[in-house]
């Protein structure tokens, strides 16, 4: 993601600043790279504090959250050599203004207390005897993600749990991948919930599979997620689920440059990192979340042609794969989006164009933090820094309630998580974040 650097060192885990990408046969050797990287990005952004992330998921302080200076910085332009810039400079995005998040606030009634712990059991019903489908583990989060595991996962889920999961197509990547479209749930209802626009972001397409796969699980089982009636809620209910916009630049994430058509084109682009390990873009060097045609004219682009990360487009909506994110919201009465991304366990839900058009969400907010412990951001300030993202579009479009979610903890790096931990990093706080969004949108119609 973008604009919440180190000033979510709060939740700064050293551990995971550590670790290895990790590697299968056959990558390309740029994807040895990120470690000096880190290396040189330790030199530059010294770091004395040693707390680790699993220590600090509480409702963050007002003293960590972001500030103006989220703003484009005025020396980027005659700086051609984006690394440096980008290392010592935070990346906008959404940014500042006032915050609605307080220390010490109160939490709402049933969020008193921690997030109701897993799932299996804890319903007012009874958990039925262990059956065979209680065992099944389709999808794997804990492996770096590809397009091709995620395709896999998404038929075997449908094969399992047919009454409840539905498989669709909305278009297709610059290279052809299928961007699929996962319907779960009964209702007529709808809400819609998509990851990797970013490419190194991949863990949020994990993260919506493994969703996914909990949900039906329970549904099929004892009904219950958590304190959730899951059979209730997706009865009522469709969660539309795109767990991966942006399938060309996940893989070229893991699995390097052969697994790219036109190899020309991509090793002629603007490099704003050391690796493709930390790429973001699409294929074509395009980034899809400063893609969308909402406020597109103002909005900040620091290097102006086909790069890793950052080049908002020659035009808004010139990519594939937000020509199908854009027709499918236009197809669909959802009543509300919220788009995955990382790095920061914080809750972007507002800007300063919409956030007087759409009613309730501050208080949905304040929930969502509550029961994720994740930082709920201060209303987005400047189009220059907000603008062109798909909620910020969505919200604009619709004037209905649309979030940008950011997974996992920061920790002082650009390259991917350790996947191996993705329970601690994403699941633990985040599982009940789908239910939680279809449960309100049910409450708001
Ligand atoms: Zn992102």
């Amino acid at each position: 993601m973008e604009g919440i650097e180190p000033r979510n060192r709060d939740v700064y885990n050293p551990v995971e600043e550590v670790n290895t990408p990790t590697f299968r046969p056959g990558e390309s050797p740029e994807l040895s790279e990120p470690l000096s990287n880190q290396a040189e990005k330790s030199a530059e952004q010294p770091d004395t504090d040693t707390q680790s992330a699993e220590d600090t998921i509480t409702i963050p302080e007002k003293s960590h959250e972001p500030s103006e200076t989220d703003g484009p910085p005025s020396d980027l332009s005659a700086d051609n050599s984006p690394r440096v810039s980008k290392d010592t400079v935070p990346s906008p995005k959404e940014d500042s203004g006032e915050s609605i998040g307080e220390s010490g606030q109160t939490l709402p009634e049933s969020f008193e207390t921690k997030p109701p712990e897993p799932s299996e059991s804890p319903g007012p019903t009874p958990p039925p005897p262990q059956s065979s489908e209680d065992d099944v583990n389709i999808v794997n989060p804990y492996v770096p993600y590809t397009y091709e595991q995620m395709k896999d996962e998404s038929l075997k889920l449908a094969e399992l749990y047919p009454d409840i999961i539905t498989l669709d197509s909305i278009g297709s990547s610059a290279e052809g991948r299928e961007l699929t479209l996962i319907k779960l749930g009964k209702g007529d209802k709808k809400i819609i919930l998509c990851g990797s626009h970013h490419a190194r972001e991949y863990i949020s397409s994990s993260y919506l599979m493994k969703m996914v796969e909990e949900y039906s699980k329970a549904y099929s089982n004892s009904g219950y997620f958590g304190k959730y009636n899951v059979r209730e809620i997706l009865d009522k209910i469709c969660i539309y689920v795109v767990p991966m916009v942006n399938p060309d630049g996940v893989n070229l994430v893991n699995k390097g440059l052969a697994a790219v058509n036109n190899k020309q084109a991509v090793e002629a682009m603007v490099m704003m990192r050391s690796s493709y390990r930390e790429w973001k873009a699409n294929i074509n060097g395009v980034d899809l979340n400063r893609q969308y045609p909402a406020k597109w004219d103002e909005k900040y682009d620091e290097v102006g042609k086909p790069a890793s990360e950052s080049f908002k487009g020659a035009a808004p909506g010139t990519e594939p794969e937000i020509q199908a994110m854009m027709k499918l919201s236009r197809d669909n009465e959802f009543i509300l989006a919220a788009s995955f991304h990382t790095k920061g366990n914080v809750i972007y839900w507002a800007d300063r164009g919409t956030v007087g058009l759409i009613p309730g969400v501050k208080d949905m907010t304040k929930k969502l933090a509550a029961l994720t412990r994740y930082q709920n951001m201060p209303v987005s300030e400047d189009p220059s820094i907000y603008g062109a993202g798909y909620e910020n579009w969505f919200r604009l479009e619709f004037l209905r309630p649309a979030f940008c979610i950011e997974l996992t903890p920061y920790n002082n790096t650009d390259l991917p998580h350790d996947d191996k931990k993705f329970d601690s990093l994403v699941w633990k706080n985040a599982k009940y974040i789908g239910l939680f969004f279809a449960d309100e949108a049910l409450r708001r119609k």
